[in-house]
């Protein structure tokens, strides 16, 4: 007879304290990148040895752990997640899953550098979706912020993804005294380009050259700006995410704001993190973290892994301390966002 014991007939939904519904995964495949974003890495990064990250099969095989418990939406991202070896075979199989209708939509957080060559490919595989992180149309600003010369690639990795049919939304990290004076600009290039633009905080999260406060631009002090320029009105869209949007007049295109020192979005949280060693992390903004790949690495993952997603979604905490507190940003937390994963 076949021992059930072990046998998990039906995982449970992944839900926490607070009632909160996990249905969207941010799945870290790399902590490499070929930038160095000054806000997100130190120029001397020690990445993680090989045996440490997770095999593209582990990738999938905790992908489908959560896909059994709810979650509908999986966004790959990094470090770079483009520059991982065999990507597209993962992609691939997520591709596979939404297909199929086990998950609604598989998307990629990347830098951009590698869309010329891979564009094609990722709409093959199943992607729809990409969000592209740009900072400035600058290419002298661009090398400063990201300490390689690609800003021409990037945009030609943009141009490509529109051609292959991908949606493409930009992401810009607000930086005091850097693309400070050039977000409208920035703006104005998204609507003539006829994509949507989300804004974002830097946040505290690891070591970086110089302080943190120096380069934080609280995006509240940018809205009146961009509002005398454009009618900004705010908008009930959702994609699921923090961002708060905002409908331009005469655009079909949006701004979105992603707040995380100026206005705390934590109450709807519906997101886990996994790092690309297998830590889930419940929180961007806190340490507390479980180990998957011991679970995922057992003798009996299934069990493992019911176990230690039920503990996960009992330290989900309430949200993040990420605040500015007498020009000082409190709540920091020790990881690189390239180590959690963007
Ligand atoms: N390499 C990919 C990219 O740049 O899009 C994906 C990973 S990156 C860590 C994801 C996002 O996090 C990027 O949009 C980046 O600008 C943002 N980011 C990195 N460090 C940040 C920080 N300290 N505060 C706010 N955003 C940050
Ligand atoms: Fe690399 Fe993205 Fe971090 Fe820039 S923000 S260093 S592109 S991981």
């Amino acid at each position: 007879m076949p021992d059930s014991s072990n046998h998990i007939s039906s995982p449970n939904l992944l839900t926490d304290t607070f009632g909160r519904h996990i249905s969207y995964l941010r799945l870290s495949v790399t902590d490499r990148c070929d930038l160095r974003c000054r806000y997100c890495m130190a120029e001397n990064m020690t990445f993680l040895p090989k045996p440490d990250v997770l095999t593209l099969e582990e990738l999938f095989d905790l992908s489908k752990a959560f896909i059994d418990r709810g979650v509908r939406r999986i966004r790959l991202t990094g470090g770079e997640p483009l520059v991982r070896k065999g990507i597209l075979t993962l992609i691939k199989r997520l591709g596979d899953e939404v297909a199929s209708g086990n998950l609604d939509e598989v998307t990629l957080t990347t830098n951009g550098t590698q869309l010329p060559q891979m564009a094609d490919a990722l709409y093959r595989a199943g992607i729809r979706r990409i969000n592209v992180s740009l900072d400035t149309l600058d290419a002298k600003l661009f090398e400063e912020i990201s300490r390689r010369d690609r800003l021409e690639q990037v945009l030609d990795g943009i141009k490509a993804a529109k051609a292959a049919g991908l949606k493409v939304k930009i992401n810009t990290v607000a930086l005091k005294g850097q693309n400070e004076t050039e977000i409208p600009a920035i703006l104005d290039w998204c609507l003539a380009e006829g994509l949507d633009l989300t804004l974002i905080e830097t946040m505290p999260l690891g070591d970086i050259e110089g302080a943190r406060e120096d380069s934080y631009l609280p995006l509240t002090a940018l809205l009146p700006g961009l509002n005398t320029r454009w009618n900004l009105r705010p908008s009930t869209f959702k994609t699921g995410g923090p961002a708060r949007y905002f409908a331009i007049e005469g655009s079909d295109n949006r701004l979105g704001l992603i707040t995380p020192l100026t206005g705390n979005f934590c109450d709807g949280c519906n997101r886990v993190r996994v790092t690309c060693t297998g830590r889930i992390y419940m929180c961007l903004g806190q340490d507390d973290h479980v180990d998957l790949r011991a679970a995922l690495r057992s003798d009996n993952p299934d069990q493992a892994l019911e176990a230690a997603l039920g503990k996960a979604m009992i330290q989900k905490p309430k949200g993040h301390d990420f605040a500015m507190k007498d020009n000082r940003m409190v709540g920091t937390v020790g990881r690189h966002m390239s180590a959690t994963g963007g």
